[in-house]
């Protein structure tokens, strides 16, 4: 006799058949696996200067308050973001990281089973999670073999049922970021049935902010959300922040479905430390670019094909001169306690991503691949 017992056929489909986010390797794996002194972590770009001062300094003010709910609509947190990107505060939904705005923009405008979240491929893969789990359709256009988009294609798919379109600018894993004119004609080109998403997680990264980005100029686009993170340039991925910039009618919906309280009273007040930690700001800003400038160097001398990048990140892939493949490279990395982020997942075997890091993580990032690559020219 078989009885009935509750188990997972009660689950819905797009549930029972999910696959989950894949975060980087962490620290602590790494250095327990290979028992290793020192590990080195360039997979989820991440600050490599740390936590802004003023930011740490909020913290520990706020701690005190943690039994106190937040306040209703973060509004120390909405006004700082407002008065720092001159926005209007109506516009403006902070959110539990970025994520959290992804997944809301998804929920609200994408009638499962019905309508579609169109997508650049590869790209990041939170919007295909999201689109999936909601029952919205996903369809993609492939990116340009330089990595460019395809604005044509994109244009072309943008029509029928699709409500959501998420590009990523500075593009991950690229760093390609497109001009701000070619993402204007291209809002101004989208049927009125749909809303452009732009993903701005590393836009703090990419200087002159104009010449790239939307966002100063956003009244102008009654189509455009455009998405910030203060997990990347501001130092508080573990926090958990992030905001979007819509237009005040969606801008209030995401407000009403959103969990109450899902931006916790010190993350609020650590964000808003953060935008007024200008000189953290500027640092970051030139460790990266410093950085980047030396990797790419660097990177390029010992043998790999180096893409341009705006963000803190680099894109790379072996040649053949290397005499190893990127899977291949990157365990033997994790062996020597640096871990960096294979592109398989993104459908880029050959290719690996790099975060920018402070000088001594650099440093040992370019020791272990000099290292391995002695070690295998010496194989008979
Ligand atoms: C890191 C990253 C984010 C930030 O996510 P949070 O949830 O704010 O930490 C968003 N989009 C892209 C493309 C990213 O790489």
């Amino acid at each position: 006799m078989t009885e009935a017992t509750p188990g997972p056929d009660l689950l819905r489909q797009e549930v029972r058949k999910f696959t989950p986010y894949t975060a980087g390797l962490s620290i602590d794996a790494i250095r327990d696996a290979h028992s290793l002194d020192q590990v080195y972590k360039l997979a989820s770009n991440e600050n490599p200067l740390g936590v802004p001062p003023l930011a740490l300094k909020a913290m520990q003010r706020a701690a005190s308050s943690a039994f106190r709910y937040p306040r209703s609509g973060n509004p120390d947190l909405v006004n700082a973001i407002a008065a720092k990107h001159n926005v209007p505060a109506k516009c403006i939904v902070p959110g539990n990281g970025s994520d959290e705005i992804i997944d809301l923009l998804i929920r609200v405008l994408c009638r499962p089973g019905q309508d579609a979240v169109l997508t650049c491929r590869p790209c990041f893969s939170m919007y295909e999670l999201q689109a999936k789990l909601c029952g919205a359709e996903l369809r993609q256009v492939p990116l340009l073999p330089d990595f460019t988009f395809d604005w044509e294609g994109l244009l072309a798919q943008a029509q029928q049922n699709v409500k959501l379109i998420f590009l990523t600018s500075p593009d991950n894993p690229s760093g390609y970021a497109p001009p701000a004119s070619q993402l204007a004609d291209f809002a101004r080109a989208l049927p009125p049935s749909c809303i452009l998403a732009i993903d701005e997680a590393y836009m703090d990264f990419a200087q002159p902010q104009e010449a790239y980005s939307l966002l100063p100029r956003l009244e102008e686009f009654p189509n455009v959300a455009v998405m910030r993170t203060f997990s990347k340039m501001y130092g508080l991925a573990g926090l958990r922040l992030g905001f979007g910039v819509c237009p005040p009618w969606l801008a209030d919906h995401l407000w009403r479905v959103r969990l109450p309280f899902s931006v916790n009273l010190i993350a609020e007040q650590a964000g808003v430390a953060a935008l007024q930690d200008d000189a953290f700001i500027a640092q970051t800003l030139k460790t990266v670019t410093d950085g980047r400038t030396l990797l790419t160097n660097e990177l390029q001398a010992l043998g790999f094909e180096v893409l341009p990048s705006l963000a803190n990140f680099i894109l790379m892939r072996p040649k053949h001169q290397f005499g190893m493949d990127a899977a291949n490279i990157h365990q033997q990395l994790l062996c020597r306690g640096v871990i960096i982020r294979p592109m398989a997942g993104y459908g880029m075997p050959d290719r690996l991503r790099v975060s920018i890091g402070n000088e001594q993580e650099n440093r040992a990032l370019l020791q272990a691949l000099r290292d391995i690559h002695t070690a295998s020219n010496a194989k008979p």
